[in-house]
């Protein structure tokens, strides 16, 4: 082989590629109930753009973003999440402008140079939603509940949403010298990189996966709620009433940070057992400085994004239709393969799909590609009968063929293909 694709990237095709399309077109609808519209942003940025919404310090910005120049010098960045990028966009197209909340989502490819492994890859896709607009909690509320709306879609279940607050910006040193005073004493307990986060990005420290970290902070009995301002925990008892209005089931987890700057107030992981080590599906919260900080008036607004990979690997009862396609023309002889072309061409005008053999196959050999496809139906066309304007039509499901005119062909599988 001369080529293989690059390090932690996939080629999605077949099934798998189908099952993605399906989840797409699922939480687009979905979506649109909750008021929301698409949009699509450029896959580069310019690499500022990154580095001042997700923050200097950290791992995204310091170790992970695909980082480039263009030939003109410019300084470029593949996306490595969608929330930035669309606030860009929200601020450059005077999005804003519109009445009421601005409500966005997105669907596409992030890019991060993580080490691969099960679940995480370089190249790898979220389907995501920000709501900009408001800073109530309630919005919050509708957010997470569309994040287990789109899980139900595709049938997942036993997902559960774990919540915390990380408070507001003035906030921040509070909560990182309350981690420090507590954490302090037991630096030569943490692992390595802790140590380094307790220098530099200390909140990180809370999200370490590794055993004897999460014990530490475990026996410490750490919670950050503990320096969190009274009005962001106001406002998080005010999303918990909303969420227990609705019955809404969820789990309280004071270690959940996220490991992005522009996070405030509310963050939450929608985690499933299912995944093993990579168990967080989805993630977001709310960031009420980014539109600020980005040049825009003050705006809160709250988002998540789902990793398409994860999902697909959890939705393993997503109801599929295990057809592949509705008609197989089979040849008799390939000469009569513009006959075919014409047939196909009429079908296909008509919603029904169709694929015919192009490679001059004998007719049992065609039979076998048409079982292999799946295919509802075979319709075999021959020389006579062609010149009679009849074919013969192969129900693969009954194995029942029948000769039939080109009108009966087409009304018994326009009958037969409603899946
Ligand atoms: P993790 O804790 O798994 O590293 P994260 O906090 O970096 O996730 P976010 O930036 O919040 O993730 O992205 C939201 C979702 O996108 C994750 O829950 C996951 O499903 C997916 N995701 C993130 N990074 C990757 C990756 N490298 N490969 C595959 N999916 C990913
Ligand atoms: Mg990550």
């Amino acid at each position: 082989m001369k080529y293989r694709r690059v390090r932690g990237t996939e080629d999605i095709f077949g099934t798998e590629s189908e099952k993605w399309q399906q989840i797409d077109n699922i939480f687009k609808h979905i979506c649109g109930l909750y008021g929301y519209s698409q949009i699509q942003t450029p896959v580069i940025e310019h690499s500022e753009l990154f580095r001042r919404s997700i923050g200097e310090a950290t791992d995204i910005v310091e170790k992970e973003i695909f980082q480039f120049q263009d030939r003109s010098g410019r300084d470029l960045s593949l996306r490595p999440e969608a929330t930035a990028s669309i606030i860009r966009a929200y601020l450059e197209n005077s999005l804003y402008q519109s009445p009421g909340v601005v409500k966005l989502y997105y669907s596409g490819a992030m890019f991060r140079a993580e080490r691969p492994q099960k679940g995480r890859k370089r190249e790898f896709h979220q389907f995501g939603v920000e709501a900009i607009g408001s800073y109530g909690p309630e919005l919050d509320c509708e957010t997470i509940m569309l994040a287990n709306r789109l899980l139900r879609s595709i049938g997942i279940e036993g997902s559960i949403i774990e919540l915390n607050t990380l408070g507001c910006r003035k906030d921040k040193k509070k909560i990182a010298g309350y981690l420090k005073d507590i954490i302090g004493k037991n630096i030569p307990d943490l692992c390595p990189k802790c140590s380094d986060r307790f220098e530099r990005n200390i909140l990180r420290v809370l999200d370490c996966k590794n055993q004897a970290c999460r014990d530490v902070l475990g026996n410490l009995n750490v919670d950050i709620k503990k320096a969190v301002c009274p009005d962001c925990i106001n406002h998080f008892q005010e999303l918990k009433r909303c969420l227990d209005g609705m019955g809404f089931q969820y789990r309280e987890n004071n270690f959940l940070v996220r490991g992005l700057d522009y996070y405030s107030r509310t963050v939450f992981e929608v985690i499933h057992t299912g995944l093993g080590a990579q168990n967080a599906v989805g993630a977001g919260g709310r960031y009420d400085n980014l539109v600020e900080d980005m040049g825009g008036r003050p705006e809160g607004a709250v988002g998540f994004a789902f990793g398409l990979e994860r999902l697909s690997f959890i939705a393993a009862n997503l109801p599929s239709c295990s057809r592949m396609l509705d008609v197989f023309i089979v040849l008799q002889d390939y000469k009569l393969v513009g006959e075919a072309l014409k047939e196909a061409d009429f079908l296909r005008a008509e919603n029904i799909s169709v694929d015919i053999d192009f490679q001059g196959r004998s007719v049992k050999s065609q039979m076998r590609l048409a079982n292999d496809r799946r295919a509802r139906f075979v319709l075999i066309i021959g020389q006579e009968e062609a010149q009679k304007g009849v074919c013969s039509l192969k129900d693969m499901s009954t194995g029942e063929q029948k000769s039939l005119t080109r009108k009966d062909v087409f009304k018994t599988i326009k009958g037969g293909v409603n899946c």
